[in-house]
């Protein structure tokens, strides 16, 4: 039945019969949790070849130990694991600790204290902004939040930001001077940026304040569930265009091999390397080697980085297709919310009727299934339309999942009637 042409009555009945499954439901004791994209244990269990990889040779090709201090910039091995991640030459990588998110934190720090490559200091100007496509990651938006930039919703499409208001509003406003960007597999919408819109996110250098910067996040750069989808590399895109020192590009191993204990990276012309150098060494005499050269052996000597997502691959298809089946066959002929079908990355994003997330996302607390909380893809958690809900498939096993996925379902379609007969 679709909620749209249905009879008042049958909406009561509807929602009467609903009801009563629901309170059933709640009887059963459930604690399950879709809420953080983290890898399932399977899935970490394929990188457990880390552990003893070194065998005690803990020196470099070239001779350096990994155990002692120094080396600023990350093991040359490692740096090379980021330029193929990142598709960009590894003189242009500095591998760093276990988190891009934390490169990503000093990253806007730098610009905000210090100002890059001699660009004004962020701090300095009246209301320093950052562009945030939304959906987005939250905690993006969390580090604006801590440093007090404002931040401006902008939409996203099929192809990428509305790239129209983005090019708008940058023009308009000096003190915009930075854009959060998932490019490929988007948190949470799984979209990967066209062509057309790299292209013009490669412009923005050209009409933005000098101080702007891209914040290229390619957390997901090589998570493809099936044959690989071309991201266009953004790095060639603004060197035609001479806006190069624009962007910041970010990656890692967390969704990869182990994600507490990966490596990360961060790629960006000379000048803005320099910058985030003479901010790190008053950190840091150097980050942690030992870890870096595991992930190189492993990377060389055990499986390449292809073959490896492509078992990683093999475990989330199926946890990714049961969301997308329960999803198609409780609401599609219902019309009761819409959503993306990635071919890779994280997350499925669902979109409830409006004014009807939050309202799902408590049903189905109360019935023992934790969502992320509605409005946490939106900066300040505060979701407009009060519609975004953030599916994680990859921890839970399959069979949690799948009854997951049951009651976040009839709490959607729950909800749905409920705002409808209010
Ligand atoms: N960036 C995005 C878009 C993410 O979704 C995540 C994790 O969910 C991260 C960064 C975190 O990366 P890391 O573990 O390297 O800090």
């Amino acid at each position: 039945m679709h909620i749209e042409s249905a009879t008042q009555e049958q909406l009561i009945e509807w929602e009467k019969e609903l009801s009563a499954h629901y309170k059933k439901i709640c009887q059963h004791g459930l604690n399950l949790d879709i809420t953080r994209g983290k890898p399932s244990a399977e899935q970490l269990n394929l990188s457990d070849k880390l552990d003893g990889i070194l065998s005690s040779d803990y020196r470099t090709a070239d001779g350096t130990d990994t155990r002692n201090y120094g080396g600023l910039v990350g093991l040359n091995c490692a740096r090379e694991l980021g330029a193929e991640m990142l598709q960009v030459p590894v003189e242009e990588v500095i591998a760093g600790g276990n988190s891009s998110l934390t490169l990503m934190y000093y990253a806007v720090l730098n610009g905000y204290l210090f100002g890059f490559a001699g660009n004004t200091a962020w701090r300095e100007l009246k209301a320093p902004k950052f562009l945030c496509p939304v959906p987005g990651y939250d905690r993006h938006f969390t580090i604006c939040e801590q440093l007090g930039i404002e931040m401006i919703n902008i939409p996203m499409g099929a192809n990428g930001p509305d790239m129209d208001t983005v090019e708008k509003l940058v023009q308009e406003d000096s003190d915009i001077i930075g854009i959060w960007c998932v490019p490929k597999f988007s948190n949470p919408t799984g979209t990967t940026y066209s062509k057309e819109t790299v292209g013009r996110i490669a412009q923005l250098g050209l009409v933005a304040s000098p101080g702007f910067r891209i914040f290229w996040d390619n957390a997901y750069s090589v998570h493809d569930f099936g044959h690989p989808i071309n991201l266009t590399n953004i790095r060639t895109a603004t060197l035609e265009n001479d806006t190069a020192d624009c962007v910041l590009q970010f990656a890692s191993t967390s969704k990869v091999t182990h994600a507490g204990s990966g490596v990360a990276f961060v790629s960006a012309s000379q000048a803005n390397l320099n910058s985030l150098k003479a901010q790190m060494q008053a950190m840091t005499i150097g980050p942690e080697k030992v870890n870096q050269l595991r992930h190189s052996r492993f990377f060389t000597e055990y499986t390449s980085l292809n073959e490896h997502m492509r078992k990683h691959a093999s475990i989330l298809r199926p946890k990714f297709k049961c969301v997308l089946e329960h999803l198609h066959n409780a609401l599609t002929d219902a019309a009761m919310g819409t959503w993306e079908k990635p071919e890779g990355g994280y997350f499925v994003s669902f979109n409830t009727l409006p004014g009807c997330a939050k309202a799902v996302v408590k049903l189905a607390a109360d019935a023992g299934v934790k969502l992320t909380p509605a409005g946490a893809t939106f900066p300040y958690g505060e979701d407009p339309e009060d519609n975004n809900i953030r599916i994680a498939p990859s921890f839970p096993p399959l069979e949690e999942l799948d009854t997951a996925m049951s009651v976040f379902v009839l709490c959607v379609k729950l909800a749905s009637l409920r705002k409808k007969l209010d």
